[in-house]
């Protein structure tokens, strides 16, 4: 089974949309298997989104991703990565198909509700980044 790595930003644990958005990764088969709140801080923020630096919405993104609470999950399935970059849609809400996560709890860029690895090696990473080992089930 592959993992990949879920990000629920600020923008929808704020709309109190965790429920809604776990039980649509649930009906796709993604199985959460490591899941946790945290507030970032601007250093977690920066070291996450370090490509981005520089880009014109770098300073919007870090500003909005430590604007309040997200979750961060791990979540495995069979092609999780592809299955869950399916489940999110394109980057920005305006352009993602009906159905898709960042289309139903998306608002705008840069809050697009969700995140997800675009690889199994960012996959990977990103869960180093946030998880332990043992935090894993
Ligand atoms: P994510 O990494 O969050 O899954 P992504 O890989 O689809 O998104 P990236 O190009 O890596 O998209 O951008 C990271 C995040 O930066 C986006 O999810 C969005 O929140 C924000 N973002 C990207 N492009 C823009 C933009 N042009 N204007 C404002 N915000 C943007």
């Amino acid at each position: 089974l592959e993992r990949t790595f879920s990000i629920l930003k600020p923008d929808v644990v704020a709309k109190d949309a965790i429920g809604a958005i776990y039980a649509r990764m649930e009906a796709a088969g993604l199985r959460i298997v490591a899941a946790k709140m945290l507030h970032l801080s601007q250093e977690q923020a920066a070291g996450f989104y370090a490509e981005h630096e520089g880009k014109p919405f770098y300073l919007p993104l870090i500003e909005f991703m430590t604007s309040g609470p997200i979750m961060v999950q791990v979540l495995e399935a069979e092609n999780a990565v592809q299955r869950y970059r399916e489940l999110l849609g394109a980057t920005n809400p305006a352009e993602a198909a009906a159905g898709t996560l960042r289309h139903d709890f998306g608002t705008g860029m840069p809050p697009n509700g969700t995140h997800g690895s675009d690889s199994p090696e960012s996959a990977a990473r990103e869960i180093a980044y946030f998880f332990e080992d043992n935090e894993i089930c």
